[in-house]
């Protein structure tokens, strides 16, 4: 399936109405394989998509569960495609995200767990994040990487 038309089934799969600027930021998360920042995303957007409609529709997305938050360690907020439907709004708090500090990108490790934290009496979560940090598969020297 192309970008274009993976696109076109996730809006329908979530009940959105297809608009352009719906559909090429969706295009720009399939793009790529880490999270994107709203600046990420401006820089792959035609320049007259205004930023209050990126902010709406990121807004949009995040509320049907296409998107999710992902929190790294810097004061910029990033997001990305949720890796199946997920009608429960804390989706994000079932996988691991990695920082990589080499190329700065911050990939959802969908296949990776979060471990069960047993918090002491008289503490209950209402989200949780996990985030490591170190060097990412496509940053490892060569012969690391050749392995996959
Ligand atoms: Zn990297
Ligand atoms: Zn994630």
């Amino acid at each position: 399936m192309s970008a274009a038309d993976s696109a076109t089934a996730l809006l329908a799969q979530h009940g959105l109405r297809q608009t352009p600027v719906r559909q090429a930021v969706l295009r720009a998360f399939l793009a790529k394989t880490y999270a994107q920042s709203s600046h990420d995303l401006e820089q792959s957007l035609d320049s007259n998509t205004d930023r209050i409609t990126l902010y709406r529709t990121l807004k949009t997305f995040e509320e049907k569960g296409l998107i999710h938050r992902v929190i790294d360690n810097t004061d910029i907020l990033r997001y990305a495609l949720c890796s199946r439907e997920c009608a429960r709004h804390a989706h994000t708090d079932d996988h691991v995200h990695f920082k990589c500090s080499a190329c700065q990108h911050t990939y959802c490790l969908n296949q990776v767990a979060i471990p069960a934290v047993a918090l002491p009496g008289g503490f209950q979560a209402a989200s949780r994040e996990y985030l490591m940090t170190g060097v990412c598969q496509q940053c490892q020297p060569m012969s690391a990487a050749s392995a996959c």
